[in-house]
């Protein structure tokens, strides 16, 4: 039935100028509709948009960008990044590695899958970090790895609370056993910001995955997930083929972590910024009621 919605909507829009994909062969004009990869639903674009790109029907968080999310957590004009023009050289002389990063930076305008700075939300001064999926799927290379690791030490100093955005396939291959040292090394920086008994609340969004999970994504005094994200460590074919076992079908969604103990809550997209705004006030001391 949806494939006929889609080859009349084709039918309909087959002299406009837009881009198209492919999709279980059928073209879809890809900025008119979106396609939920949860439950395949098709929504107009604008509603989606609307919606803040949440699915109607099933309430999956679709994937946002660094600015998209900044517009919807912090305090209009109070954002000053750090590090911005932090970019990785290569460690290891991947192939290509540079060609690829430069690649991301013409297409996203990032340098590198993370911004971090500091900002206000709902009026109270924090550190905050945003992982964007759309640069080699967030994967944390060296300069992710340092450029959170320094906006914990920076909070540290200031006695400033952090808000993480996490987002992530995992290490970046492409720079081999230095990826892996920024597991321990960020989760060494979240320890010492702990250890001054300062406030770390991680936000996981779709996907948080591999090293980031393993390291400080599960680390935060709360975890929050959007709704239907992915969150795990390997995925699910490795486990399967590993344990010789049928994984459940809801196996590393948001609500099962939540289930099974390794979130607090899970917050829609439009009560994320109260909701942050609200923890931050009970962590500072602040007056919750009255601002
Ligand atoms: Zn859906």
């Amino acid at each position: 039935m949806l494939q006929d919605l889609f080859k009349n909507v084709k039918k309909r829009m087959s002299d406009l100028p837009f881009p198209h994909v492919e999709d279980d062969g059928v073209n879809i004009p890809e900025d008119l509709w979106f396609q939920c990869p949860r439950c395949r639903a098709a929504t107009l674009a604008d509603e989606f948009v609307r919606n803040l790109k949440v699915c109607p029907k099933c309430g999956y968080h679709a994937r946002i960008s660094v600015n998209e999310r900044l517009k919807l957590t912090v305090d209009e004009g109070s954002f000053s990044p750090f590090d911005e023009s932090m970019h990785s050289l290569n460690p290891i002389d991947f192939p290509q590695y540079t060609e690829k990063v430069e690649q991301l930076h013409q297409k996203t305008g990032l340098r590198e899958a993370v911004v971090t700075g500091q900002c206000c939300i709902e009026g109270e001064k924090t550190v905050v970090g945003i992982m964007d999926s759309r640069f080699m799927m967030a994967s944390m290379g060296s300069v992710v790895g340092e450029k959170i690791t320094r906006a914990f030490e920076y909070a540290t100093r200031e006695k400033l609370p952090v808000v993480m955005f996490t987002a992530s396939g995992g290490a970046r291959m492409q720079e081999g056993i230095v990826s892996l040292m920024q597991m321990a090394k960020t989760s060494a920086a979240v320890a010492k910001h702990s250890d001054a008994g300062l406030f770390y609340l991680t936000v996981m969004t779709d996907p948080t995955t591999g090293g980031v999970t393993a390291s400080f994504a599960s680390l935060g005094d709360v975890i929050l997930i959007e709704p239907k994200a992915l969150v795990g460590f390997a995925g699910r074919r490795v486990i399967e083929g590993t344990i010789h076992q049928h994984l459940p079908d809801d196996f590393q969604s948001a609500e099962f972590q939540l289930e099974h103990g390794f979130a607090d809550a899970i917050v829609q997209r439009s009560e994320m910024k109260e909701t942050i705004g609200r923890l931050l006030k009970i962590h500072l001391g602040g007056d919750l009621w009255n601002g």
